[in-house]
């Protein structure tokens, strides 16, 4: 395969007066864990390396769940991109969505500012959640795959609460029963989080609500949770959330959701306003965008060396591609997967640019963690062992922290952390109006909330509902 790619462009769009410029240019697309890595990696590299995200930060989704649960604040799981990369020469950033590209042109097409050229492109714009035709899920069901998802879930929980205690008649009706809807890490791990945070927190902020009537039930349609880990491992994670108070439904389908209730297959139903659905990832519909082949969830599909068929110069790492690793078997969708493709993808635009050999990705399996909640967490070493209790549960903090980025970050969740621990305690419990997040690539981004005089009083959530609107 000839992977050496001549360069024909400069600065944004420009060509060089002789037509080639004496550096190329790399774009990344998406500050996540594989875009970051990607940049990290092409530190000295003699090219012009762009980074381009719809949000100017980082975020580490493992912690949205605790955002979403009022564990921590959304600052602490995110860091700008222009910090990250402010030592680093070789790098620029563009706030900008991509809404395609001319991959024959090599430009991207952004919804700020000029197309962007490219000698060389990764892709790392991630995944969004997938619905899977669910009636009502993606209208009345709550996602959690970014900042302002995990924001608005915590307002919207909140103000449940809000709600049940000025009229606990409407406990009848579904405002305390929280139903997750997904057994896998994220699912388990917002269970967990909820029950603890109505447990242990709620129950003192609301004393004058009767918050044991608030049930979180955790719906899967398989008949087991975390289908990812051994056997005995589900077993745990199923018995510690039912010790905590979950109820854990399991060979239970969605079949719709309204905003009153949750409709089960099988005829039953469940109300409730507040359906948090951790069920179902697919590739940022980005993948959509591009005229190249998909495979499941929408990914990209990938040789491998995580170039897409008929572009040498373009890779595609993390959540939004379809590696396959040699048995060809799709790489999962976590972080680890992201970080390694993400360094592997910026290596091989070094090779190619030096005239070496591509050489195919290789994925070292670090193993697999998720926590349950306080003192409980499952591990499961590559090697098929696997740990549980209060020691996976300090692993897993361990390598949270850690591999948070910023030493601000890793301060700051740690302090949180020791003190939720000790003081059975959250951090401040805020009721905040966002603005969405959008995954729809045709749409940009509001990167501010609307005011009230913009006429949408700066919540796009109908559920987030008013005095005088329930009224
Ligand atoms: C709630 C949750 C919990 C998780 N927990 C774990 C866990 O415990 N362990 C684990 O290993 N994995 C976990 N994962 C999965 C892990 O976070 C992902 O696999 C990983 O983030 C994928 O990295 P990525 O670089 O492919 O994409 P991401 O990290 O999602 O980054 C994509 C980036 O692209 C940007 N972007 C998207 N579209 C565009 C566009 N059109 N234009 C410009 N920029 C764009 C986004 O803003 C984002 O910055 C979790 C995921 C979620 C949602």
């Amino acid at each position: 395969m000839d992977s050496a790619v001549p360069h024909i462009r400069s600065v944004d769009g420009a060509p060089a007066a002789d037509g080639f410029a004496p550096r190329p240019r790399i774009v990344v697309v998406g500050v996540g864990h594989g875009g970051m890595e990607a940049v990290k990696e092409l530190d000295g590299t003699p090219a012009d390396v762009l980074l381009v995200d719809r949000n100017n930060y980082h975020k580490f989704q493992p912690l949205l769940y605790q955002v979403a649960t009022a564990g921590l604040q959304e600052g602490d799981i995110t860091q700008s991109a222009r910090h990250i990369f402010q030592k680093q020469k070789n790098v620029d950033f563009r706030l900008a969505t991509v809404l395609g590209a001319d991959l024959d042109a090599r430009v991207l097409q952004v919804d700020q500012g000029p197309p962007i050229p490219y000698d060389y492109l990764i892709l790392a714009a991630g995944a969004s959640t997938a619905y899977f035709g669910v009636e009502g899920a993606q209208t009345y069901g709550f996602p959690l795959k970014n900042v302002a998802d995990a924001v608005n879930l915590r307002s919207h929980v909140l103000l449940q609460f809000e709600k049940a205690n000025r009229n606990a008649a409407l406990i009848e009706e579904g405002a305390l029963n929280f139903v997750v809807v997904g057994g896998g890490a994220t699912g388990v791990e917002t269970a967990g989080a909820l029950i603890e945070l109505f447990d242990r927190v709620l129950c003192r902020d609301f004393a004058g609500l009767d918050v044991d009537r608030a049930r979180v039930i955790l719906v899967e349609r398989g008949d087991a949770l975390m289908e990812a880990y051994k056997p005995d491992l589900q077993a745990y994670t199923k018995r510690q959330l039912e010790k905590r108070g979950v109820e854990v439904w399991l060979d239970t389908a969605v079949e719709s959701v309204s905003a009153e209730a949750v409709q089960f297959e099988g005829g039953e139903s469940l109300a409730t306003q507040t359906l948090i659905w951790a069920a179902g990832v697919r590739a940022n519909p980005l993948a959509d965008e591009l005229g190249l082949e998909q495979t499941r969830g929408s990914r990209l599909v990938v040789d491998d060396t995580l170039r897409v068929s008929g572009h040498p110069e373009v890779f595609a790492v993390g959540d939004l591609a379809g590696a396959t690793d040699p048995t060809g078997q799709l790489y999962p969708q976590v972080a680890q997967v992201a970080i390694q493709q993400g360094i592997h993808a910026a290596k091989e635009i070094e090779r190619a640019m030096r005239g070496i050999q591509p050489e195919a990705f290789q994925y070292k399996d670090l193993g697999q963690m998720a926590t349950i909640g306080r003192n409980a967490a499952i591990l499961e070493f590559p090697s098929g062992r696997g740990l549980k209790g209060l020691l996976a549960w300090l692993g897993w903090a361990v390598i949270h922290v850690v591999n948070l980025v910023g030493f601000r970050n890793r301060l700051s969740v740690l302090i949180n952390w020791v003190y939720n621990y000790f003081t059975y305690d959250r951090g401040p419990r805020v009721i905040m109006s966002t603005w969405p997040e959008t995954d729809e690539v045709q749409q940009p981004v509001l990167t501010t909330a609307p005011t009230a005089s913009d006429g949408v009083g700066g919540s796009y959530d109908p559920r987030l509902a008013t005095e005088s609107e329930e009224a």
